[in-house]
């Protein structure tokens, strides 16, 4: 530790974190005997209360001059850590300046959240502990390899080439090796693109001693089998501690353990979603994000930050390697990927086939016009889904909607299920006949007749997975199974899974084969390896083709291929698998593209469009969103901030680049009796945009603070957001 003893009290700043809008810069002063280095966590007296914070000194020494006596001392220094790199709190400071909040507020959310109760004598005790239990879990050669482990042990070349890979595969692996990157690995469903991220992993694991590599997933959920297999890769080679996971779904203690063997370098591979991004790993060289488009990488509240954009700067800032992958990459990713000669920024490795030969899924349309109008499983995809029950297969089938139906109705008049406290409607699920909102929580019985008219004739309108599940059931009632049983049906969404483990018993179903059909919302469509599934159905895709959102049709064709791609995974299988889609618009070009398995011909008609609306990538956003007690109140305090922005901006000539569109209720414009509303900005240059809201910000504090804007609640910038 550096620490560098002074006869004079030091003068030490500490970035602590300050209520988002407080307006305090987060970063305060205390004095403390020592001079502590930055990055060291401290924990220090803010009012009544004892805060960790990190030393971490402002940029410009030009604060005013402060009275050493009027200043309080740090109360305990953790300096049995090492301090965080400079490279971590300039990740800190730029995601701060980006995405608009204050760093002390992003550096303490990237902390474990244990490490912000712990005393030293605690964090001492603990590391102790953790000591002790690496030296018993330890492979006996783990000490020697831990201290030298630069070059590959004859192990590892057992290891690496046990497995065959393919040519496509070897030419990523080779190209990864030879240039700098960042890439995009674009690999069909089933390509290895695994495989390929382990290989790369391990040439940087025996690049460099200590060298360490980060692997981002969307979900939790994906975490056990990729884990599993990175263990089994790695530990053996680098010890039982090599490999770590990170994610919400761990408990605070365990968070804690892989975040201290992640900072003091004892991981070399951590595993975790997108809070994983801001890891202390002081030897980072390699950082890999699978499934790169995944909606799920973009956080939805305090800083809102995409984990995806924030590792390719992570990588530039520290000099690691970035590795993008997906089958469908985001049209960010895809139009940065385009030819250097045409300004594209990273390197674009294709993998088309996938391993072993095995062929796509045959893509089969059913046009629903020329069914019945109350028809919910046509007869060819009925006789289909009967043809693999009768040789043993399995399919599955998705909805994207929970519950039994969306709407209850009355008969009569025109009562339906609303929520009283929001924009929607209250979802009938019959399992426990229900009316709960999905928005606020709000939920009771279903009444015995309507309450407006006192009909007792109420119905259900629309149909979620519980009604398609009970309508497969009536179906297939006189259907056998090749045993002679009655089939089996299993549905997976967030109301089957609600209890731990249950998502786990139902999957193990599934992979065992007890199960014929597997009937879910877009959980089940994602990332899952199901061995068993030859044919895969989209029961009604069609809704987000007609939303408003223009990344509706991106989010819907990386579905539908992430579905397909479920299907006949196992080459035994000799049947091609199939993947169905029930459509009213059976001609649309995304269908079209989708059954060729043509995503770069939809990726380039979908840049086309957004270059002719100048949309993102074309143009960058940002949203302003207020929550009030009325929706005049909300769009009140935007349409005001916009009002100074074109009174204080116009000096500076940031308008003249940037467009602040008018005020509107959000698409869901009220949850739980809060009202919501938004403002687009829109500007043709990031750094524009930049800059106009980081001068805007100031504004919008004291706009709020504005008598007239008293009925607001709360407000927040989303810069570069998903959903429109
Ligand atoms: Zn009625
Ligand atoms: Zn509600």
């Amino acid at each position: 530790m550096t620490q560098i003893p002074v006869t004079e009290k030091c003068l030490t700043q500490v970035l602590v974190h300050t209520p988002a809008h407080s307006q305090m810069a987060g970063v305060l002063s205390y004095w403390n005997e020592t001079l502590l280095a930055p990055g060291t966590l401290v924990r220090v007296p803010l009012g009544q209360r004892e805060l960790l914070g990190v030393v971490w000194p402002a940029e410009q020494a030009s604060e005013t001059v402060l009275d050493p006596a009027k200043l309080r001392p740090i109360t305990a220094a953790l300096d049995i850590l090492p301090p965080l790199s400079a490279h971590w709190r300039a990740l800190i400071n730029f995601t701060a300046s980006y995405y608009q909040r204050s760093a002390g507020e992003v550096a303490l959310a990237a902390l474990p959240p244990q490490l912000r109760d712990m005393s030293s004598v605690q964090l001492r005790r603990r590391l102790k502990k953790l000591a002790k239990s690496a030296k018993t879990q330890s492979l006996p050669t783990d000490s020697a390899l831990n201290k030298t482990p630069s070059k590959p042990t004859p192990e590892a070349d057992t290891v690496a080439s046990a497995v065959v890979l393919t040519k496509e595969q070897r030419q990523a692996i080779r190209r990864f090796r030879d240039e700098a990157g960042p890439f995009l690995l674009f690999g069909a469903t089933g390509s290895g693109k695994t495989e390929v991220f382990m290989q790369c992993a391990a040439s940087t694991l025996v690049s460099s001693s200590g060298a360490q590599v980060l692997v981002m997933v969307p979900e939790i959920n994906l975490t056990p089998q990729l884990e599993a297999r990175f263990k089994a890769r790695f530990c053996p080679l680098y010890g039982a501690e090599a490999v770590v996971s990170m994610h919400s779904g761990m408990t605070p203690a365990q968070r804690l353990n892989s975040w201290l063997a992640a900072h003091s370098g004892a991981a070399r591979v951590v595993l975790g979603t997108r809070m994983a991004v801001f890891a202390s790993m002081p030897q980072l060289q390699l950082i890999v994000v699978d499934e790169e488009h995944d909606p799920s990488y973009k956080s939805s509240e305090g800083a809102r930050y995409s984990a995806r954009d924030l590792a390719v700067y992570r990588g530039r800032l520290e000099g690691a390697k970035v590795m993008l992958g997906s089958a469908t990459p985001s049209l960010e990713s895809w139009h940065h990927s385009r030819p250097a000669a045409e300004g594209g920024r990273y390197l674009r490795l294709e993998m088309p086939s996938r391993v072993g030969g095995g062929q796509l899924p045959l893509v089969r349309r059913v046009d629903m016009n020329h069914q019945a109008k109350s028809c919910i499983i046509s007869s060819p995809l009925l006789a289909a889904i009967t043809g693999r029950i009768a040789r043993g297969e399995q399919s599955m089938v998705f909805l994207n909607r929970r519950g039994y139906a969306p709407v209850l109705q009355c008969s009569d008049c025109d009562w339906k299920s609303e929520c009283r406290h929001c924009s929607a409607y209250r979802v009938f699920h019959k399992i426990d006949r229900t009316l709960r909102c999905h928005h606020c929580g709000l939920s009771e019985r279903v009444p015995r007749a309507c309450p407006a008219c006192g009909n007792p004739d109420i119905m259900p309108l629309g149909r979620g997975t519980e009604r398609l599940e009970e309508h497969l059931a009536e179906l297939l009632r006189g259907v056998r199974r090749p045993d002679g049983q009655p089939v089996r049906i299993v549905r997976i969404d967030a109301d089957t899974t609600r209890l731990k483990g249950a998502l786990e018993s139902q999957l193990s179903q599934v992979h065992t084969g007890e199960v014929d059909i597997l009937v879910g919302t877009q959980m089940i469509a994602k990332g899952h390896d199901f061995r068993r599934i030859t044919l895969v159905a989209a029961v009604n895709p069609d809704n987000a083709l007609y939303s408003s959102d223009f990344r509706a049709p991106e989010r819907l064709f990386s579905l539908l291929m992430q579905a397909a791609g479920r299907a006949g995974r196992d080459e035994t299988v000799a049947n091609p698998s199939e993947m169905w889609m029930q459509t009213f618009l059976p001609t649309h070009p995304l269908y079209e593209a989708l059954k060729k398995h043509d995503y770069p011909a939809f990726a380039d008609s979908q840049l086309k469009e957004r270059q002719q609306a100048a949309m993102p990538p074309f143009s960058f956003q940002a949203l302003v969103r207020a929550e009030a007690r009325s929706q005049e109140a909300a769009q009140g305090f935007l349409n005001l901030a916009r009002r100074v922005a074109a009174d204080q901006c116009d000096t500076a000539n940031l308008l003249a680049q940037v467009t602040l569109y008018p005020a509107v209720p959000m698409s869901m414009a009220r949850i739980a009796n809060i009202e919501r509303a938004q403002m687009l900005v829109e500007s043709p240059s990031r750094a524009t945009l930049q800059r106009f809201l980081s001068a805007w910000q100031g504004m919008l504090h004291s706009t709020r603070a504005d008598p007239e804007c008293k009925g607001v609640i709360r407000w927040a910038i989303d810069v570069d957001p998903l959903n429109i």
